[in-house]
């Protein structure tokens, strides 16, 4: 007996519906916060304590907590023993002809040999509304803070130079990135540039990388960098360029020429550039995974690969 048309269809659908779901399952780390995690280990309770005093309130460029919130970053990377510089310059964005001052977060990792640096960028500013900006970027700014100070933990010293670029009015247009690329003479060491940005407050992270060459070295590397749970396609980069919307990782490419990885996720997307982006929505699983990317390529990019590799546009 033939099974009538639109029953096939449904149970089609649904059968897409729940294989989907349940690779987004396994893609997707599930969070464990605990307070005895190892100091060479991420902590959630580390990253999360971060964000709360970050996303406390909209902190967009020219407001109080804006300040504040940097402020707050450069006590804690200080507190890493890290020396921190402040770049405070004056741009005025390619893009939409719009201007400011920035004030750009700096503090660099000197490594043990010569040759092009490992920058690990996200910003530190919110979109100009009552978005608290704690997806966007709070999550990529902790994530970085707290994957650095495990590093560090570890005692390694790194190949290469890590340059960490928290960067400031990336909603104004990609300002802070624009500042520090034309004008900061650490822009000319720059080889790698690892971004985190959201787009969403949940979801897998995924990851696609941005470059003006051929990506086969970088997608190699990549793939030998042991990261538990990678999700990638070459169709990210695709939609991406057909989205308005850069990233100031698109300044290093165009500006540049400086390729890199980008990580991002997209989930609950409503929550975007509004009050919902705040300390409360955020995913901890889409935190969890995107620090499950950061911890394994510092230390693949930085111990046990040479830069000289993934540079080479084949
Ligand atoms: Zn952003």
């Amino acid at each position: 007996m033939k099974a009538p048309h639109n029953i096939k269809t449904t149970v089609s659908i649904l059968l897409i519906f729940l294989t989907c779901l349940f690779a987004l399952n396994r893609i997707m780390p599930r969070v464990i916060i605990n307070d005895s995690v190892p100091s060479e280990e991420f902590s959630m309770a580390r990253a999360l304590d971060h964000l709360k005093i970050i996303s406390e309130k909209p902190h967009f460029v020219s407001s109080s907590a804006h300040e504040r919130v940097r402020v707050y970053l450069v006590t804690e990377l200080e507190k890493l023993g890290l020396e921190v510089e402040i770049q405070e310059t004056q741009v005025l964005g390619q893009k939409n002809r719009t201007g400011t001052k920035v004030h750009n977060i700096l503090t660099r990792i000197k490594g043990s040999e010569p040759g092009k640096a490992l920058m690990l960028l996200s910003h530190y500013d919110s979109e100009v509304s009552t978005s608290y900006g704690a997806s966007d970027a709070g999550s990529g700014v902790v994530t970085i803070l707290e994957s650095v100070r495990a590093y560090l933990a570890k005692g390694i010293q790194p190949k290469n130079d890590i340059i960490v670029l928290i960067s400031d009015a990336e909603e104004l247009g990609l300002l802070g990135a624009q500042g520090f690329v034309d004008k900061h003479p650490w822009s000319k060491d720059v080889g790698l540039v690892l971004n985190f940005e959201a787009r969403g407050s949940g979801g897998p992270v995924l990851m696609f990388v941005e470059t003006n060459q051929g990506n086969q070295n970088l997608i190699r590397a990549f793939d030998r960098a042991n990261i538990s749970r990678p999700f990638s396609n070459s169709l990210f980069y695709s939609i991406y360029k057909l989205l308005p919307n850069d990233t100031d990782l698109t300044i290093f490419r165009k500006n540049a020429d400086v390729q890199g990885y980008n990580f991002a996720f997209i989930d609950d997307h409503f929550d975007y550039h509004t009050a919902l982006d705040n300390y409360e929505r955020l995913d901890r699983n889409t935190l969890q995974h995107e620090a499950s990317y950061l911890m394994p390529a510092l230390d693949y990019f930085q111990w046990r690969i040479s830069m000289s590799f993934l540079l080479k546009p084949i």
